[in-house]
């Protein structure tokens, strides 16, 4: 490997990408990125969502995959490679339910209502630099695929963080790219956020050929890589 190893938190990451770029095939092509790291990132705090969760699963696949479990898989990837950087990560949920519970006779409408307000406390509460939303998408149409992302209009500056993100994501997956969007404002989560925030879907679970590469464990992988590196590359410089 043509790096410079500078400290441990270098170490940790440079590992961690070796082993990813392993994992995805592409070493030679995140070498180069791999010069940059290694600095201070005890600092920063990043809130990680895995939208929904049981027994609100979200879009139904076209094979029949749930949203939430796929939201939840590469949520914890993501999680995963963030932590090795040094960066303190606080997941909203970290198994299949959402952060409502079901025993006391409530409505399906009131538990999602119920668990947005629990994801916007720990928001709140984490006091994060930054709020990543994790979801997969769906459409009447089977034929659409690729990335969609939405940035969170309280805080412009997160347009170019979905951008670049966008692009790492599309990169390393070759996933398709459309312009990202001002996130809308029915979105809960993403209507005031506390924390500058990003809503990533990831592909199209109504597209057969996507719904499969989304279920695929070196896909996450991609998809995660991508996410956590422009995550700390946001973080760096702003
Ligand atoms: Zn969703």
């Amino acid at each position: 490997m043509l790096f410079i190893v500078k400290n441990r938190k270098e170490v940790l990451w440079s590992s961690l990408f070796i082993a990813t770029g392993l994992l995805v095939g592409v070493t030679l092509s995140i070498t180069p990125i791999l010069r940059t790291f290694g600095t201070n990132n005890d600092e920063h705090k990043v809130v990680i969502d895995a939208g929904h969760g049981l027994p609100d699963g979200g879009a139904v696949g076209i094979g029949g995959t749930i949203e939430q479990s796929i939201n939840l898989s590469v949520a914890k990837k993501v999680e995963e490679i963030l932590s090795v950087g040094g960066i303190e990560v606080t997941m909203t949920r970290n198994d299949e339910n959402c952060l409502s519970f079901e025993d006391d006779g409530k409505s399906l409408r009131e538990m999602k209502r119920e668990d947005m307000n629990e994801r916007l406390k720990i928001i709140k509460k984490s006091e994060a630099d930054l709020f990543i939303s994790i979801h997969m998408n769906h459409f009447e149409q089977p034929k659409v695929n690729g990335l969609r992302l939405f940035y969170d209009n309280n805080h412009p500056q997160t347009k170019e963080l979905a951008n670049s993100m966008q692009e790492k994501m599309s990169e390393i997956t070759g996933a398709k790219m459309y312009a990202v969007k001002a996130a809308d404002q029915s979105l809960f989560l993403m209507k005031n956020p506390p924390s500058p925030a990003v809503l990533v879907e990831c592909g199209f679970l109504s597209n057969p050929e996507e719904e499969k590469k989304l279920n695929d464990e070196d896909y996450q992988s991609r998809l995660a890589w991508a996410i956590a590196q422009s995550i700390k590359d946001f973080l760096e410089n702003s």
